[in-house]
């Protein structure tokens, strides 16, 4: 079976015309399936039964139903964990921002950086999501709140330059005018720093903002925590990173989870500032959310304070996350993990 909601505008109009059917039917197809969300294609009212039947002889329709809801009670964060056409899992958040709702969904099924602080990198790796199904995690969400999401993260399960190709297809499909239609300049794509692919995107020119999981200023640290830093050091990392802002005139974010006597301490801050300066950027720092099975402790509040204030005494932009849903653990990785223990690859 073929994964019909993966396909673009042109790609569906050729399928179309390779069964022989007039071409507007492409766009009334294309209409139900990224407008309006339908998951069968029994659901497509002005399509005729005998076409709608050799659809469903061909295609599958990508879908993430619910299979868990955590709501927070202290900000109206949810937390979903989806299930997908072969019984796999995924978690999504949704957060209502002021400016409107943001949606952090998954990219793979786990992930295989094997980050030590992150659930989900120590759940091992699955498979890589299709585009469908990316989209598919935005259309639930607003399905089952009756609203439209206006910006999307890929801050969830998975590492999203692992699954380049799936996920340009997927920024494509959903600022598509004719779908979803969510601008690239409303797009975060996060990464732990996959160098070639953010030359690779780099060379795409959207306008996606670009965030970096860099959480240490050098690689004596950084190498203990990310395992992809021994492949691409900071400053490898960092000279991408400059090389995109000047080819993009983006703005990069630099992703910061403070961890107790780890990266938190004054020389981190200076060494960070030094590392960072000139570069048209933005730091958000975090403490670390706590993870079953890791001992890692977040840094406390005075701390994040003080580090901030080193970097905005050096000229860095820096911000202090405000964390939303803490009461349902909105990390990524933990629902699954908790959800799923068979999933988990560490016993
Ligand atoms: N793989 C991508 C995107 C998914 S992870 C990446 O690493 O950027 C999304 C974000 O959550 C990343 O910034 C990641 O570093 C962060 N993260 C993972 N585990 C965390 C934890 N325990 N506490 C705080 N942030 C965490
Ligand atoms: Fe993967 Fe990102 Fe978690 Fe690292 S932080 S293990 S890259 S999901």
């Amino acid at each position: 079976m073929k994964d019909i909601k993966s396909l673009t505008l042109d790609e569906l109009t050729q399928a179309v015309n390779d069964l022989e059917m007039p071409a507007y039917r492409a766009e009334q197809i294309y209409k139900w399936l990224h407008e309006k969300g339908i998951s069968s294609f029994d659901e497509m009212l002005n399509i005729p039964k005998n076409i709608r039947t050799l659809l469903g002889d061909i295609y599958y329709i990508s879908v993430a139903s619910i299979e868990k809801k955590l709501i927070s009670c202290y900000d109206g964060t949810i937390k979903y964990l989806f299930k997908l056409y072969d019984g796999e899992f995924v978690e999504s958040v949704l957060m209502d921002y002021h400016h409107g709702y943001t949606i952090c969904i998954s990219t793979q099924v786990g992930c295989k950086m094997g980050c030590t602080f992150c659930a989900t990198g120590k759940s091992g790796f699955s498979r890589s999501l299709n585009a469908s199904e990316m989209l598919a995690q935005i259309q639930t969400a607003q399905q089952d709140n009756h609203i439209r999401i206006s910006n999307i993260v890929l801050m969830g399960m998975g590492e999203p330059l692992d699954n380049y190709d799936n996920v340009l297809r997927f920024l494509r499909l959903v600022s598509a005018t004719q779908g979803l239609n969510i601008g690239m300049r409303h797009i975060t794509l996060s990464t732990c720093g996959v160098v070639p692919r953010i030359y690779d995107l780099m060379n795409e020119s959207l306008q996606v903002t670009l965030s970096i999981s860099l959480h240490a200023p050098n690689d004596h640290i950084r190498s203990q925590t990310m395992p992809i830093n021994n492949k691409y050091p900071v400053d490898t990392l960092l000279n991408a990173c400059r090389k995109y802002v000047d080819k993009t005139g983006r703005r990069i974010t630099f992703e910061y989870a403070m961890i107790d006597g780890i990266n938190d301490s004054d020389d981190c801050a200076y060494e960070l500032s030094h590392k960072l300066k000139g570069m048209n950027c933005h730091v958000n720092l975090i403490p670390v959310n706590d993870v079953n099975g890791v001992n890692y402790r977040k840094s406390n509040k005075q701390r994040l304070i003080e580090f901030s204030k080193i970097l905005d005494k050096n000229g860095i932009t820096v911000t202090i996350r405000r964390t939303l849903g803490s009461d349902i653990d909105a990390s990524c990785g933990q629902l699954k993990r908790n959800y799923v223990p068979q999933a988990d690859s560490e016993a």
